[in-house]
């Protein structure tokens, strides 16, 4: 079956173009898909368009849209081991994480479809009684949706359904590493019912399957997740159009541990900040600030547990994290922790590929080990830059304020957080922090109710939240005079 899905059909690329699919824990072949180019992703776009113009989906009630991504929701549920299945050997990240993904991809439908029919809007008090001035929501028109392989349904599926929910049509883009979940995505959208050219998907590589959705007249809004430099070059693509542009780009999230914290718990979750799918999660905690006076104790006890992380493949039940993504993306790391050590950091431990003398069924895969950097400073580029891996870097501060500067010394502006049991200086040094969000005593928790984003070259715009519904709707202002009469202001 042809995995392009255009105008309500699914469609072989009109070029020919294919693309095999591997597992990166241990590449074999999960499958052969087709590979859009640019003329697919064009079809797609008109599709969308005349979805959107001559279709009925903007004029649906809301309250019936809420209801088909509630039906989505239900067909997740149903799907769920097959999808969390695929999204693994894509990914190579272990199944039972895919499974939490799963679940968490089930809340972000049931959200939308329950908040789709809410803010209808609102009446103005314009002071004249002969005039009913009202604020209404409008959808924004032809959405192009690009998304990264790190989360890939959940991160199509933070714009997919408040993108539907506010009646607009779309064109995604997965990431062409991680393309299956998608595809069975918007089969559950076929069966849920959803008009034919609503919902486009093409797949394939950025620069071709990608860029006319930043470019084409006819797209209103592109809503980008990935990195700083593809968002950088969207935006600019975007400006020829001036049409909507939302990022959600990367991130240097620094995890500040003060010597008054619980310090077993903060210990337990700074590796759960920096390790979880091998440190590829934008939200990672790869920065740690701890306080000098806890350092020697706390880093010792961090790289003895750090040492003891177990790598495997997704079905491997003994597993605690999975491979990187791609040969490019570890040689990317690799560079990464080189520099770092040339600049001066000190090498806790990892730093290098795992044994496959010792763990055979490694030898394949794209494994690297869990990495600790010490003696790290903020002008090193190993604090500046995302490695987008599982390298920790560790800093150390000696008060509040020299904790929120080097906390706040950085182009990005993802997520954070602070560890202590002064809940005064918690909350205090969350309110100096420049991000989009904020932990006080955790780690990593979101829920779609909870808008999501950056502050500073993290991005523009929010997901998730009444934001994250925001984001697809436009703003219009309806006067209607109720006793029009002439004014007479040119006198002839
Ligand atoms: P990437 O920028 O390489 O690719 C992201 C997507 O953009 C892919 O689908 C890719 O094909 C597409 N793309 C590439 N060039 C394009 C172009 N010219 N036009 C249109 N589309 C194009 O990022 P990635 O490696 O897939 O993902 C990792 C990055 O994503 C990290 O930097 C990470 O921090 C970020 N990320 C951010 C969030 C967040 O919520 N802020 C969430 C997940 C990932």
């Amino acid at each position: 079956m042809p995995n392009l899905y255009v105008d309500g059909e699914w469609r072989a690329a009109a070029a020919g173009g294919r693309r095999e699919i591997r597992c990166p824990a241990d590449g074999t072949l999960v499958a052969e898909v087709d590979e859009a180019s640019s003329e697919d992703t064009l079809a797609a776009i008109a599709a969308a368009h005349r979805a959107f113009h001559d279709g009925p989906w903007p004029h649906t009630p809301a309250r019936e849209r809420g209801d088909l991504l509630l039906r989505v929701a239900d067909l997740l549920v149903r799907d769920k081991d097959a999808l969390a299945r695929m999204e693994s050997l894509d990914t190579g990240k272990r199944l039972v994480e895919s499974e939490y993904d799963i679940d968490d991809i089930v809340g972000v439908f049931r959200h939308y479809g329950r908040i789709a029919a809410e803010d209808a809007g609102r009446v103005v008090d314009t002071g004249n009684p002969d005039v009913v001035s009202r604020i209404v929501h409008e959808p924004i028109g032809v959405c192009g949706l690009i998304a990264p392989w790190n989360y890939p349904l959940l991160q199509v599926s933070w714009k997919v359904a408040p993108c539907l929910a506010a009646g607009n049509t779309f064109v995604l883009k997965p990431s062409e590493l991680t393309p299956h979940t998608s595809i069975h995505l918007m089969r559950l959208l076929e069966e849920a019912g959803l008009p034919a050219g609503v919902g486009n998907l093409v797949l394939g590589a950025g620069p071709d399957a990608g860029a006319p959705l930043s470019e084409d007249p006819r797209v209103d809004l592109v809503s980008f997740t990935g990195g700083l430099v593809t968002g950088k070059r969207l935006m600019a693509a975007a400006a020829g159009t001036v049409k909507k542009v939302a990022l959600e780009l990367g991130g240097k999230n620094p995890n500040i541990v003060f010597a008054d914290a619980d310090l077993d718990v903060a210990l337990d979750f700074a590796l759960t900040a920096v390790f979880l799918h091998s440190g590829q999660v934008c939200s990672a905690g790869a920065r740690l600030l701890v306080e000098e006076s806890i350092h020697d104790s706390f880093v010792d006890a961090l790289v003895e547990r750090a040492g003891r992380i177990r790598l495997g493949g997704p079905f491997d039940e003994k597993a605690e994290t999975g491979p990187l993504t791609s040969a490019a993306h570890r040689d990317k790391v690799e560079a990464y922790v080189a520099a770092g050590l040339a600049e001066g950091a000190v090498l806790r431990c990892g730093g290098r590929r795992p044994d496959t003398a010792e763990q055979p069924e490694l030898a394949d895969g794209f494994y690297y080990l869990p990495t600790v950097l010490d003696g790290c400073r903020s002008d090193m580029s190993v604090t500046q830059d995302e490695s987008f891996g599982p390298v920790l870097t560790v800093e150390t501060f000696s008060d509040e304020d020299e904790a929120v500067r080097i906390a706040n010394d950085s182009i990005y502006g993802l997520a954070g957080a602070v560890w202590t049991q002064d809940a005064g200086r918690g909350q205090r040094v969350a309110a100096r922090l420049r991000m989009g969000t904020v932990w006080i005593n955790d780690y990593h928790p979101y829920v779609p109710q909870a808008e999501w984003g950056g502050f500073k070259q993290s991005g523009t715009g929010r997901e998730l939240g009444l934001a994250g519904l925001e984001e697809y709707r436009e703003t219009k202002h309806v006067w209607h005079n109720i006793r029009p009469a002439e004014q007479r202001w040119f006198a002839g």
